[in-house]
């Protein structure tokens, strides 16, 4: 059995704020705003994950109102996430992400970005895949005051 899901997550732009993208730190002048630490990658991948097992959705899982997931580790929360997955009886065929930003670039760090992502859900780099695109200078995103993310999951089931 294959059921496919997708993830989508923005998060505002701060100065002050680190930029984290799959628990990676990427050099920045404004980083992601948010209850947790804000890393959208990785709720956007929770996201397609849960939706593709039919688990619910991060916000169920890890209620912002919580004091608990205040300023959490979103790459435990992830782990979280895909050890319910996993439980269920899926397994991750492949990942493919698009990170929507005008700054930085996401390029450069695509590879560190797939290995982080590819220990946390324990597949090969070569399972995961992710763009960096710009909004073209249109809307919050493409004015450099927010980060958005779109995640493509596939999961597999045997028997
Ligand atoms: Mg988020």
């Amino acid at each position: 059995m294959l059921r496919c899901g997708l993830g989508y997550d923005i998060h505002p732009l701060k100065k002050g704020r680190i930029f984290l993208l799959g628990g990676v730190e990427i050099p920045a002048l404004k980083g992601e705003l948010g209850h947790s630490d804000g890393d959208a990658l990785a709720h956007a991948v929770c996201d397609a994950l849960l939706g593709a097992s039919g688990l619910g959705d991060i916000g169920e899982l890890f209620p912002p109102s919580d004091p608990a997931y205040r300023d959490a580790d979103s790459m435990v929360l992830l782990g979280y996430a895909h050890e319910k997955v996993k439980q269920a009886g899926w397994h991750l065929v492949n990942l493919d992400c698009v990170i929507i930003c005008e700054k930085p670039k996401v390029l450069p760090y695509r590879d560190v970005i797939r290995s982080s992502m590819a220990k946390a859900l324990e597949v090969t780099p070569e399972q995961i895949f992710l763009k960096g695109k710009t909004a073209e200078g249109m809307g919050s995103t493409g004015k450099g005051k927010a980060v958005e993310v779109l995640a493509l999951c596939l999961l597999e089931k045997h028997g």
